[in-house]
């Protein structure tokens, strides 16, 4: 491998806080299709008709159908070697990991990652649209207060959680390297994280096959998908 990667892998042997942050590229080569790229999910499905709070209260059964289908998909994915080499790199890190990710898949937590934060939550859990509640059945009702359940998952035009975005905000403010792994980095507010990093002195290192919003301020660019790139970064390759 070349220099860059010689000089990225230095610099994680050498953190004392690492911070990760995925999008739906990581999950690519498990068979589970991206949203932005040309043959991604929004070339073929509305946005506006599926992932939003109008949507779902036009027509409920659609969106639940569609996210009953995606979340079969998550889980009869299996994780690729881009998720293993980060569960990898945060048992090999002496110090503090942070894995943010905008997936919502649980591949990275079913690889073994462990501090994993959801900033656009998951399509395992159901949320009460009125208290909040959250439960794993599919329930349609929610039995604590009526309100209707619905995926746990952000959408267009709804607020990322607060608490854990705040994590992820923190995070980025200390740790020493980011790597920015398989996200177009157009979603704001999570795009931005890797900004914060860089304005508070902190390495950012971008790993995407394709050129993004990102890549003219990353420190390190490296070009390859999750599952070629990352296993190199842990060691676990010459
Ligand atoms: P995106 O679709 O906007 O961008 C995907 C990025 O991945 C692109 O930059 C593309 O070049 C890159 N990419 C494609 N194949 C790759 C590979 N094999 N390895 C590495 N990178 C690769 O995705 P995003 O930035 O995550 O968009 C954000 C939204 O998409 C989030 O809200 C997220 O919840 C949602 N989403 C999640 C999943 C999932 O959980 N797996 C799937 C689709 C969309
Ligand atoms: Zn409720």
């Amino acid at each position: 491998m070349d220099a860059q990667f010689d000089r990225v892998r230095e610099i994680l042997r050498g953190a004392a806080s690492v911070a990760v942050l995925t999008g739906a590229g990581v999950s690519a080569e498990s068979g589970i299709a991206t949203f932005r790229d040309p043959d991604g999910l929004w070339a073929k499905f509305s946005p506006r008709e599926l992932a939003s709070m109008d949507g779902f209260l036009a027509n409920p059964e659609r969106v639940r159908e569609w996210y009953a289908y995606r979340k079969t998909v998550a889980t009869t994915a299996q994780p690729n070697a881009g998720h293993y080499a980060l569960a990898a790199l945060e048992q090999q890190t002496n110090g503090s990991f942070c894995l943010i990710t905008q997936n919502v898949d649980r591949l990275h937590q079913r690889a073994g990652s462990r501090n994993v934060l959801e900033v656009h939550g998951n399509l395992i859990e159901n949320r009460c649209n009125d208290c909040e509640a959250i439960r794993t059945d599919d329930v349609l009702v929610c039995p604590l207060c009526s309100g209707a359940m619905r995926p746990n998952v952000v959408w267009f035009g709804e607020e990322l959680p607060q608490d854990v975005f705040a994590a992820a905000e923190q995070a980025a403010m200390t740790c020493d390297v980011m790597i920015v792994a398989g996200t177009s980095a157009e979603v704001y507010p999570a795009a931005g994280l890797p900004y914060t990093t860089k304005r508070y002195g902190g390495v950012v290192v971008e790993v995407n096959p394709n050129p993004t919003a990102l890549s003219s301020e990353a420190h390190y660019l490296l070009t390859g998908t999750s599952a070629q790139i990352l296993p190199h970064l842990v060691g676990d390759v010459p």
